[in-house]
């Protein structure tokens, strides 16, 4: 019995062993090595910076390498490979390949056997803005998607991007993950959609004092930030944070970074950062609010676009427009949350969330563009119209207006329903609990309609009626159910002698919750 048991262990160990060596080979396939870029700027005042590529398990005669054209966050095209120059290949070995470009971001390199392609290139960078790429003598910021090119079919690669430092330079920000082995100043990203999500800024510096919200670390780093109270505001931006994160109760990141470009206009949210233009804080109290409202904005998208997300929103296709209707959710509620946020956190008072929500009714109401393209239209037809159109020539309207109107409203119709049980917040919680943490995917309109009704307890036919027709908003209806009503300037006003649920909704609705 012995000798038999011992045999059968060793025929259980040879197969055991095979098993196990094709396990890691499949492992090993399953898992191609990252895709490795070297950024480096050996002359900052040329605006270019330089690019090398190390491509390896690469198979077939030729491999194609595009550039994308958009970045996520920013629902507009980009010729990014415009600013690309002297693109070359070499295999491992530095034998030259030949290169051919095929379309406007596309380039195929013909590498025979080859496993390993070496691709070095510049990229001109000369647009100080947070869809692109800068660099001059004081700073360099990257778009990733404006500097690194990609496999077509290999997205899901892992990645790395070391940063070379000029000497005369310090720091560097970035969500990428520091990778603790390897060249300094090397970053590791999942795979290309982490990567395009990571913007990156070097230069000299300044960290501000880091926070915790839920054991969680933010830092706010940039480029000459400018004089202000920096404790203060650091105050501040940590009782708004607080306040975004207790919608949904979870923060889904390990850490995350507001990274200040320097001046100028926009702001693009990411999943564990965001790149915003700033040059300091006012003194006074609107325009530190303003400042705020939209740090709080960008901060918000981290929930709202990046985790609770319509399903075109990710995975991405860089070759093409990725449309959806449903930006009036994701921009549009981002804005309404917004002054959530900052009147959760006791920044702003009843009184001056009014005010801000009074000005974007307004703001919809005296569009004539109100009256010929809907929410959802003006979602999907943003790519041609460009996102930060707000009304053109009366014929558009903006989905971040319209959108935060149509939050307000939906808040307000769930409040009620629900004798204020249940508020927008449900519909947070519901839609990143079951679609980003179970399914780990994108909702359908169909499936954010539906978490909407259910939290409300009823059909909503009316309130999407607004969303995707033109159709007149009732105001003294879903305004009412706070015991408010707009004047005829679109101020809102306290209706006399409010229901006792009319007060329980808007003490609710404007409660403070940060200490
Ligand atoms: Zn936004």
């Amino acid at each position: 019995m012995r000798n038999a048991l011992e045999t059968a262990a060793r025929r259980l160990a040879s197969v055991v062993g095979v098993i196990l060596v094709l396990a890691a080979t499949a492992a090993a396939q399953a898992r191609p090595s990252p895709v490795a870029f070297t950024v480096s700027t050996p002359d900052p005042a040329s605006h270019l910076f330089h690019v090398r590529v190390q491509c390896d398990g690469l198979s077939g005669e030729t491999a194609e390498f595009r550039m994308p054209v958009w970045t996520p966050g920013y629902y507009g095209l980009f010729d990014y490979a415009a600013n690309v120059r002297n693109l070359a290949a070499t295999d491992s070995a530095g034998r030259p390949l030949e290169v051919t470009k095929t379309g406007a971001s596309a380039w195929v390199v013909r590498k025979g056997p080859a496993a390993s392609v070496v691709l070095t290139y510049q990229v001109l960078a000369t647009s100080p803005f947070v869809a692109s790429a800068f660099l001059d003598d004081m700073r360099g910021y990257i778009t990733p998607g404006a500097l690194f090119v990609y496999v077509p079919g290999q997205l899901r690669r892992p990645a790395t991007v070391t940063v070379e430092l000029h000497p005369k330079w310090s720091g560097v920000a970035t969500g990428l993950e520091p990778v603790r082995k390897g060249p300094p100043r090397t970053y590791r990203a999942a795979d290309f959609d982490v990567l395009y999500d990571s913007p990156i800024l070097i230069g000299n510096l300044e960290t501000l004092p880091v926070f915790e919200v839920k054991g969680v670390p933010h830092r706010f780093v940039g480029y000459q930030l400018g004089d202000f109270d920096r404790a203060q505001f650091i105050a501040d931006l940590r009782a708004v944070v607080e306040a975004g994160t207790q919608v949904v109760g979870d923060v889904p990141y390990k850490e995350y970074t507001f990274i200040g470009i320097g001046p100028g206009r926009g702001g693009i949210e990411h999943a564990n950062s965001t790149a915003v233009p700033f040059s300091g804080i006012a003194t006074d109290r609107a325009g530190r609010n303003r400042t705020l409202a939209f740090l709080a904005h960008e901060y918000f998208h981290s929930y709202n676009v990046k985790r609770i997300r319509p399903i075109a929103l990710g995975p991405f296709d860089y070759d093409r427009p990725n449309v959806t209707d449903m930006l009036w959710v994701s921009e549009g509620f981002t804005v309404y949350y917004e002054y959530l946020m900052l009147r959760r956190s006791g920044r702003m008072t009843p009184q001056e969330l009014l005010e801000a929500l009074g000005r974007t009714i307004a703001a919809v109401e005296n569009n004539p563009g109100r009256l010929v393209q809907s929410a959802a239209a003006s979602s999907r037809e943003t790519w041609a119209q460009g996102p930060f159109a707000r009304g053109g020539a009366g014929q558009t309207i903006s989905y971040y207006d319209k959108g935060a109107v149509l939050g307000l409203l939906l808040d307000l119709r769930i409040r009620h329903e629900t004798k204020n049980r249940k508020s927008l917040d449900t519909v947070m919680r519901t839609l990143y609990r079951k679609y980003y943490k179970e399914l780990g995917r994108g909702w359908t309109d169909a499936e954010f309609r539906s978490v909407c009704e259910q939290a409300a307890g009823t059909t909503l036919a009316d309130f999407f009626a607004y969303a995707t027709t033109t159709q007149a908003i009732d105001y003294e209806r879903y305004l009412g159910y706070a015991g408010l009503k707009a004047d005829q300037a679109w101020k809102l006003v306290p209706l006399p002698g409010p229901t006792p649920l009319q007060a329980q909704i808007f003490a609710g609705w404007t409660a403070a919750t940060v200490r």
